[in-house]
């Protein structure tokens, strides 16, 4: 294989990097080399730096590439906006669905995925264990050019929805296969976690033994966590723990390498478990607001990163947020605590960027490589386009890029040192061809499992 080109991104704008200091460069530049970064400065102090490839950034804001920590990929992409936006996921057919998918069709709703993505400047995400053919995605993976954390997701118990089910030793063996299949493939991009898909759905030798996998690997788990007073009470009745989360600590499945999704609902005492035990979250704000999940009443992002827990925002599904757009989901995440909680002090616009990268990483354990623009880190860079009407005037580019874009301005996009998106263009897929095939499998899919859609209120004639 050809080395890659180096590249070097003069003269932005803004240059946000997220570094310690929190500098934020006017006129900054970068110099990358072989998939890292290998200087960072003012234009003038790179003057002399040459580069295989120069992007003009003078007019960009450069950020880190963004971290999307709660992402499933599969079967909605083909049946977006089916379900009525006063009935929430049903999950019973959301799973349903889920199920039924082939190895062609998830192949081509993958695609459609990583395209919206990356466009939207997600440089990693997690897949919840919904992917059933990795084998025929990874080609998918590797063309885009993407970081993708996959795990096999498996339960052991019963489920009120069709999901994955086996004995738990054959659990135990498929996860502990995909680990060793799947971790670190494409140059490192690819890590494989352990993804039981819930507390309620897999017993407590399933979790403990995947989360023994997962330390030996030295990797993560990742699993749906149900929170609220319901789910409090449940483990009570069930399980006889006060809660989901002290429960988990209990049998030994809280730790540094546990990402716990959703989240919403947690008491003091949950918090406690996650500070002390290094546990880390995903949380779907936009989720969380259109499901009407009550983020004033349940909704503890500020606690949580008051006690020193990382926590990654999630886009969840295209059923469920329903957009891939994580810029939209840090602007939720800035705003609808500050009207939660009548106090606009809360999650200020930087702490909502750092979700978006550094923190984020940090809660998926790749914080040391990605999530801000520093000497040695991985390359992975978002270019915003300041030449449109949402950018201007500019004065403070935090305030512009939390409160007035969207992944819409996003320019160009870096990823391990290779340019994935090049002036708004991505050149893995035919868009036009992959959008009307997807929606032909997804009227397929919905005629051979009898789903209806749920149509417009209003006539369509
Ligand atoms: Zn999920």
């Amino acid at each position: 294989m050809p080395a890659m080109p180096s590249l070097k991104v003069d003269n932005a704008r803004y240059l946000i990097t997220v570094d310690p200091q929190r500098r934020i460069l006017q006129g900054g530049s970068v110099l990358i080399d072989d998939g890292r970064i290998r200087q960072v400065g003012k234009a003038a102090e790179l003057a002399s730096a040459r580069a295989d490839r120069t992007i003009d950034a003078r007019h960009m804001v450069v950020t880190p590439g963004f971290v999307n920590g709660h992402m499933h990929i599969s079967y909605a992409h083909a049946v977006r906006g089916i379900f009525p936006d006063d009935v929430g996921s049903p999950l019973p057919i959301v799973f349903k669905l889920q199920m039924a998918m082939t190895e062609e069709e998830e192949h081509a709703t993958t695609l459609l995925g990583l395209v919206e993505l990356l466009k939207n400047g997600t440089v990693c995400f997690v897949d919840p264990g919904s992917t059933k053919y990795p084998d025929a995605c990874l080609q998918a993976y590797e063309d885009a050019g993407i970081r993708v954390i996959l795990g096999d997701g498996v339960t052991d118990a019963d489920a009120p929805f069709p999901l994955p089910r086996y004995a738990t030793a054959e659990a135990v063996s498929r996860t502990a296969s995909f680990l060793k299949a799947w971790h670190g493939r494409l140059n490192g991009r690819l890590r494989a976690w352990a993804m039981p898909f819930s507390m309620e759905t897999c017993t407590p030798e399933l979790l403990k033994s995947l989360k023994r996998l997962a330390d030996d690997h030295d990797t993560s788990l990742t699993l749906h966590h149900g929170s609220g007073a319901k789910a409090r009470q449940e483990t009570q009745q069930r399980l006889g723990s006060p809660s989901p989360t002290q429960y988990l600590e209990s049998i030994g499945v809280l730790g540094r390498n546990v990402v716990l999704a959703h989240v919403l609902g947690l008491d003091d005492a949950e918090i406690d478990c996650m500070a002390r035990t290094g546990a880390t979250a995903a949380m779907c704000p936009v989720t969380a607001a259109k499901g009407a999940r009550g983020v004033g009443e349940h909704g503890r992002l500020p606690q949580l990163l008051a006690r020193g827990v990382k926590v990654a925002l999630g886009c969840d599904s295209p059923n469920n947020s329903n957009h891939l757009d994580i810029v939209r989901a840090l602007n939720m995440a800035a705003i609808q605590y500050k009207d939660a909680r009548q106090d606009m002090k809360q999650i200020p616009a930087e702490t909502a960027v750092e979700l978006a990268t550094l923190t984020g990483a940090q809660a998926l354990g790749v914080g040391d490589q990605i999530g801000s623009l520093e000497v040695g880190k991985k390359a992975d860079l978002v270019l915003f386009d300041t030449q449109r009407p949402e950018w201007q005037a500019m004065f403070n580019p935090i305030s512009n890029l939390v409160y007035n874009a969207d992944g819409r301005s996003i320019h160009t996009v870096i990823v391990d040192g290779r340019v994935v998106i090049d002036a708004y263009q991505q050149t893995f897929v035919d868009e036009p061809r992959l959008y009307s095939k997807v929606q032909e499998m997804g009227e397929k899919l919905l005629a051979r499992t009898g789903v209806k859609p749920g149509l417009p209120r209003w006539p369509i004639v």
